[in-house]
């Protein structure tokens, strides 16, 4: 019998532990706040927003909102991320993606000072993470680490795959997992003989972005698999890339979708704006 890896649980422990420590940094006469920009009135990037309000309330973190209508331009986006740079008041700055397309993303996310880039997309905590030098690092990446950690999952030594290379998950994933002792393989769209390298993985994890291409014949018998992916199947259901009821049985542990990585990055976004004022 596979363990089911609750993030939603694990979220929540991670969320309660960083109230307690918000309220003894206000004890010590500081507040934590977040500046929280959103372009544009997308209904997903309102909900992620309205979510990530919502667990800063929770645990004691201020949130300033900025809501910029969906014209608006790089000269306004960088005016108003230049100002927050400067407020002393404000600790941690994230602008929802993506952008509308007059906005180059890249400049926008360069643009934030890297000691107040709480979602860690900036070179700057990039090629900290690199080094391994103090620095944010990208929330959903660092939400697995504490997953598996704290669901007693060994890194060290074992075989880790992760499939995607994306800035925000791929690469931060490899970087973190070889920081924790794994040894790393990456795979991508032009890799070869794919499932040969995912049948050696010990944990695997799949930001592929693709609803419910891995099936069990990727997976080894007894693995750890993480899965980073969210769509709708056909039935409006939300999924993920791993097809669940193929390879659960084959595994020792995996994530659910919703239940799974999704709760931990807010909780680990939470994670960055407290350590922000440490
Ligand atoms: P992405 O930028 O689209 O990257 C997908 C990666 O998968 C790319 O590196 C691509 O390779 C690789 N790939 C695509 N097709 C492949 C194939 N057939 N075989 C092997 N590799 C293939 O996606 P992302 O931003 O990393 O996100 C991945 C998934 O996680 C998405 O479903 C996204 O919605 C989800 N996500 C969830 C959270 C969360 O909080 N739970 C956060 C972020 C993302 P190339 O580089 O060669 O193109």
């Amino acid at each position: 019998m596979y363990q089911l890896i609750d993030g939603k649980k694990i979220s929540q422990e991670i969320k309660e532990e960083l109230k307690e420590k918000v309220a003894i940094r206000k004890e010590e006469g500081k507040e934590i706040c977040l500046a929280v920009i959103q372009v544009g009135s997308d209904p997903a990037s309102s909900v992620y927003v309205g979510n990530k309000k919502k667990a800063c309330a929770y645990i004691g973190i201020e949130s300033l909102s900025y809501e910029l209508p969906e014209e608006t331009t790089q000269q306004e986006l960088l005016k108003l991320i230049d100002k927050l740079n400067t407020d002393k008041k404000v600790n941690g700055i994230l602008v929802q993606l993506p952008l509308p397309k007059q906005i180059d993303e890249q400049k926008v996310i360069q643009a934030i000072a890297p000691e107040k880039d709480v979602d860690g997309f900036h070179e700057k905590n990039v090629g900290a993470l690199c080094v391994g030098s103090k620095g944010y690092v990208s929330c959903t990446p660092l939400g697995i680490i504490q997953l598996l950690k704290r669901s007693g999952v060994e890194i060290s030594g074992k075989n880790c795959v992760v499939i995607g290379r994306s800035n925000i998950v791929g690469k931060p994933m490899a970087l973190l997992l070889l920081r924790e002792n794994g040894t790393v393989t990456v795979c991508h769209s032009r890799t070869q003989n794919m499932q040969e390298i995912t049948r050696q993985a010990d944990i695997l994890v799949v930001a592929v972005g693709k609803p419910k291409m891995i099936d069990a014949s990727y997976v080894k018998e007894g693995a750890v698999v993480i899965d980073v992916g969210i769509h709708r199947d056909e039935n409006n259901k939300l999924c993920g890339d791993v097809d669940f009821e193929d390879v659960a049985p084959h595994t020792s542990a995996i994530t659910p979708v919703p239940g799974g990585v999704g709760p931990m990055t807010i909780a680990m976004l939470m994670y960055n704006c407290v350590s922000s004022v440490e």
